[in-house]
């Protein structure tokens, strides 16, 4: 397909320019989903023992071509090649074998167990059967498993796909693209390359379903446009993630945990720790030691690489970053460590902020940087009334020695994955329902539940009974009394069956009387 104006993107490594990448003309979106809804029709009846091979095979050559693709994340992303292969490709083959097992239990039949009494020769079977094509629009802070932790499902269920990267890392899509169409019959697979002009026209188009991840402004223009035209739709958007911090944790894995989550990927993770809330009693300590270990931390632009962490991957970011940072100190919020750029590039200086509280935007609006910003609290108590207290719920976590009370107090935290000494360690994997409340969107990534997006379900039902039903027409005395005994028997009392039985013998009778007066 001929593309049409180029994309202007840089590497946010170190500014040098990318290869030329052209957005795909809207006016041939129209053929792109026909193509891709004929080679679903062939796609979606092959077994899938069949389609879970061709996938999985796919998933191998990702894997088998890690240097190659990790090398095209870290020019687009900034992260470092051996992180990105750490966080994007190395499990690939891994998530789509599971995903296999998933679709398995999620594609399966399933009989519905209807009462031989009050469906006499009935039988029924609820199937699923694919949404025909899909869109799947990502961001560009995982551009590579943001896409395969839902194509792989899409796929595996039958569909067909039209894919649409973020116009900040086209060539992570076209990447994976290729090897879609490398694998898999022709066409399936469509490529749409643009900015945010591109996904309002998928929404337009006649997808049968959609999986948005990314921000929560676009989020809700996805759904609106999604609700509009009665298509599923899975939203997938920001977060805020609280971390719990309680005076009896493990100190030591504490602050390295809590370092990790606020600074990996630079802080760009949708479910990184942005707030920390921390028990008076321990917070001078943990602050300490959280500044030394933010500020040991290594920063592309400003160390040799491999560095832990790489530079934010664009200057709309860096400035939001910088805006929350300004914003925290005027209002009272104590520097501890970074708050600045590198001074090369895109690259944020890891930053760690004491004394911030729910008036800063830090604390309220998703920053999506290296920064980690407590909240001194006086028990667990005020800290999960803090930690619901925002408008998103995605990931939250409690640090502390009790897992009981752990696990208690997680579970009140208002997000969709809640963790005890942990956080946002199964962001990509097969079997785990990542998902949000509030404004983080409800959308469901990967696991069964996420199967709704992908299929519909049909229900066949079958009627073996030669006799017409018992309640069919005449409603006459006896079907009274025949309901008053189902409602007697749907409560439990056994009791009334012989009478049921009786009643249900006349009412047989009545029902084919009245059929046989139309023959002859
Ligand atoms: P974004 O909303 O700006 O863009 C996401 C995608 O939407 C891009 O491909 C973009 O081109 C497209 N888009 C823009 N306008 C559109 C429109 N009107 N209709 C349809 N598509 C449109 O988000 P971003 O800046 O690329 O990504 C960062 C955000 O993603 C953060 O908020 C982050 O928390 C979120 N995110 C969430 C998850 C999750 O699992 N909840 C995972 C990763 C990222």
């Amino acid at each position: 397909m001929t593309t049409t104006a180029p994309f202007a993107v840089a590497s946010p490594v170190d500014g040098h320019p990318l290869p030329e990448v052209r957005a795909t003309p809207l006016e041939g979106l129209t053929a792109q989903i026909t193509a891709s809804r004929q080679a679903a029709a062939g796609w979606a009846s092959a077994p899938l023992d069949q389609r879970a091979s061709q996938v999985t095979a796919m998933a191998e050559a990702i894997l088998r071509r890690r240097e190659e693709i990790a090398a095209i994340i870290h020019e687009e992303t900034g992260r470092g090649p051996v992180q990105s292969q750490m966080a994007e490709v190395i499990f690939v083959l891994e998530y789509a074998r599971d995903a296999v097992k998933v679709a398995r239990k999620a594609l399966a039949p399933e009989k519905l167990p209807l009462s031989r009494l009050n469906f006499p020769g009935k039988s029924g079977v609820t199937e699923a059967v694919p949404r025909g094509v899909v869109g799947i629009i990502a961001p560009w802070n995982y551009p590579l498993s943001n896409f395969y932790k839902s194509l792989f499902p899409a796929l595996l269920s039958g569909n067909g796909v039209i894919m649409k990267p973020s116009e900040y890392t086209p060539r992570t899509g076209a990447w994976l693209y290729e090897r879609c169409v490398e694998f898999l019959p022709g066409g399936l697979v469509q490529l749409l390359q643009g900015g945010g002009e591109a996904g309002a026209a998928l929404l337009e188009s006649d997808i049968d379903a959609i999986v948005f991840t990314g921000s929560v402004a676009t989020g809700r223009k996805v759904a609106a446009a999604a609700g509009k035209r009665l298509i599923p739709c899975s939203v997938e958007l920001g977060g805020k993630d609280p971390a719990i911090v309680l005076a009896d944790c493990n100190l030591d894995r504490t602050v390295i945990g809590v370092a990790q989550w606020s600074m990996f990927n630079t802080g760009q993770d949708c479910s990184s720790i942005e707030r920390i809330y921390v028990e008076d009693a321990i917070a001078d300590e943990f602050v300490r030691r959280l500044t030394v270990v933010a500020s040991s931390l290594t920063v592309a632009g400003a160390a040799a690489e491999p560095t832990d962490m790489g530079p934010l991957q664009n200057e709309r970011q860096v400035r939001i970053v910088e805006e929350h940072v300004a914003d925290a100190m005027a209002k009272g919020a104590k520097l501890l460590c970074g708050g600045k750029r590198t001074g090369k590039g895109c690259g944020f200086e890891p930053t760690v902020l004491d004394h911030c509280t729910h008036e800063m935007r830090i604390i309220t609006d998703e920053t999506f940087g290296p920064v980690a910003a407590v909240i001194r609290v006086k028990d667990a108590e005020q800290a999960i009334a803090h930690a619901n207290s925002t408008v998103y719920g995605l990931n939250g976590s409690v640090w502390t020695s009790n897992l009981e009370r752990g696990a208690a107090l997680a579970r009140r935290i208002h997000a969709g994955v809640v963790y005890v000494n942990n956080h946002s360690f199964l962001g990509t994997n097969a079997f785990t329902p990542w998902t949000g409340v509030r404004d983080t969107g409800p959308g469901v990534a990967a696991s069964v539940h996420a199967y709704h997006t992908f299929v519909r379900r049909r229900t066949v039902l079958m009627d073996s009974n030669n006799q017409p039903d018992p309640w069919w027409f005449p409603a006459n005395a006896d079907l009274a009394e025949f309901a008053g005994l189902v409602a007697e028997k749907s409560r439990g009392s056994l009791m009334v069956i012989p009478k049921l039985l009786g009643v249900l013998s006349r009412r047989t009778k009545a029902v084919q009387e009245l059929a046989r007066k139309g023959g002859k």
